[in-house]
């Protein structure tokens, strides 16, 4: 009997759930149907640019990402945002107005009239709400601090995060720590102060990282410890149970179709993947998986020589929100938050269109997208013309990003209601409990943590 599992999906998750499985000494195989490591963390390197095609950063927060670089001997290799990072702006009223980043500067910021900030402080009067129904992130901002930050701050976090549309995504679904702070303090500023109090980090104060050579090297070091333990270039096409127990899996590879079986899965594949190889084991299960909206997006990278854009201010970027009606979500001014980004005297500058907002931006052409692109930034910046960047290019993801919409909490506890005769098989993903990459670690292990406490099915049959 063969005690190996098997992971399907060489992105983050998958790749933690591997790391997790060799920690323990446990037997196993990787698959990826591309042809490398991490998913859609990649890494571009090109004429003396450093660009991330997908995620760029994570917060001081991260404990698993700093977890897995100290596993791999990567510590030394973590490195944090400029200090200037620590400033965000907001395209509000047709120019870049900063973020305000406590009630000091909230109260002396641009982006609020007088009254709209009174309703800002007003938010610990306010009556939680105790009615179990969905609520969307934008109704609750509305809500606890009146319409004018949902609006603006909040519908451009939404976009930066989820590409989303902050009236669709679900508050206790994505944002779970929020929605307690009101169940449990009945207000987000009683909530904040109890943590400051109790030692907790602020928000505020989070910095900011990546790699010294990007977030790919990260996804590259952990498929260099798993050596022939992951397999490129295979896809699983194909599930099912095996006679004996243990699960039968047809791999497509560059030899054509394989059969190999394993006495635990774990599918780390995107969620219109596992469901439709999940079909035909638990087909209700399959479609509350193939109906979790996804949100297009297309990540831009853009090089300038730096006397052609004087006016970039000291910054991490800046968001646009939907009221600013620019279609650019944001810019990130990566080259002024971390070294290494642009060669000497030029800055590399990373943009994103698309998401749940504008999802005909994924067909658009890239001439096409350059252009808006270009004038829009234009405008933000405040020049009256865009010189041509001398290095452009796009990466464009769809399906994207899971959209945790309204309800999308009690979608997942259905699916694992429905799957949990399967004590032999773990999903994980980015669909599922969060979707960054720390989350994404998380649920590869929490994977594996479920596997391993299940009891192991009897195989018949070869080993994979
Ligand atoms: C543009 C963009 C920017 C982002 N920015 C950030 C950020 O700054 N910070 C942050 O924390 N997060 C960010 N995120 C989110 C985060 O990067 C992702 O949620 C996370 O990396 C997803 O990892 P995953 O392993 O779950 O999925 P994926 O990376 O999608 O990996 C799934 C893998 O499964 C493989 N696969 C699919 N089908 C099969 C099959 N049948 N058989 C075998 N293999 C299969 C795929 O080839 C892929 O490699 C961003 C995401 C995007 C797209």
């Amino acid at each position: 009997m063969s005690e190996k599992t098997i992971v399907v999906g060489g992105g983050i998750t998958g790749l933690a759930a591997a790391l997790e499985l060799d920690k323990r000494g446990e037997d196993f195989l990787l698959l990826e149907a591309g042809n490398g490591p991490g998913g859609v963390i990649r890494t571009l390197r090109q004429d003396g640019y450093l660009f991330e095609r997908g995620p760029n950063s994570f917060p001081s927060t991260s404990e698993a990402i700093f977890e897995i670089a100290r596993e791999l001997g990567m510590e030394e290799e973590i490195i944090a945002a400029d200090p200037a990072a620590n400033t965000r702006f907001l395209y509000h009223k047709h120019r870049l107005i900063e973020i305000p980043t406590g009630p000091g500067p909230l109260m002396k910021s641009k982006l609020f009239s007088l009254g709209e900030k009174l309703r800002v402080m007003m938010e610990p009067f306010i009556r939680a709400r105790r009615d179990e129904s969905p609520e969307s992130v934008a109704h609750f901002f509305a809500r606890r601090f009146g319409p004018a930050p949902a609006r603006t701050l909040v519908d451009a976090f939404i976009s930066g995060i989820y590409a989303g549309d902050a009236r669709k995504i679900g508050i206790r679904s994505a944002f779970p720590k929020l929605w307690e702070m009101e169940q449990q303090h009945g207000s987000i500023f009683k909530a904040m102060k109890a943590k400051r109090k109790a030692g907790g980090a602020s928000p505020t104060k989070m910095t900011i990282h990546s790699f010294r050579d990007g977030l790919g090297s990260l996804a590259d070091r952990v498929g260099q410890r798993l050596g022939e333990r992951m397999r490129c270039g295979r896809r699983l096409a194909e599930l099912d149970r095996s006679e004996g127990g243990g699960w039968k899996l047809a791999v497509e590879g560059p030899d054509g179709l394989e059969e190999l079986s394993c006495a635990r899965l774990i599918l780390a594949a995107p969620a219109r993947v596992s469901s439709l190889l999940l079909n035909r084991l638990s087909p209700m299960a399959a479609d509350i998986l193939a109906d979790i909206d996804h949100a297009p997006i297309i990540s831009v990278h853009a090089g300038f020589a730096e006397s052609e854009l004087p006016r970039l201010p000291q910054a991490f970027g800046f968001l646009a929100p939907r009221p600013s009606r620019l279609r650019t979500l944001g810019w990130l001014f990566s080259s002024r938050t971390f070294a290494g980004r642009a060669p000497e005297g030029y800055f590399a500058l990373n943009g994103f269109i698309g998401g749940a907002n504008d999802r005909n931006a994924i067909t658009a052409s890239d001439d096409a997208l350059q252009h808006l692109l270009m004038g829009e930034l234009s405008l933000a910046l405040g020049m009256t013309k865009m010189p041509a960047p001398g290095f452009f290019a796009l990466s464009k993801w769809d399906p994207g990003l899971p959209q945790y919409n309204m309800g999308h909490h009690r979608r997942i506890e259905a699916v694992t209601r429905l799957l949990a005769e399967h004590a032999d098989l773990a999903l994980a993903g980015n669909y599922l409990e969060g979707i960054s990459i720390a989350d994404c670690i998380k649920s590869g292990r929490t994977a594996v943590d479920r596997l391993l406490a299940g009891p192991v099915s009897s195989m018949a049959g070869g080993e994979a």
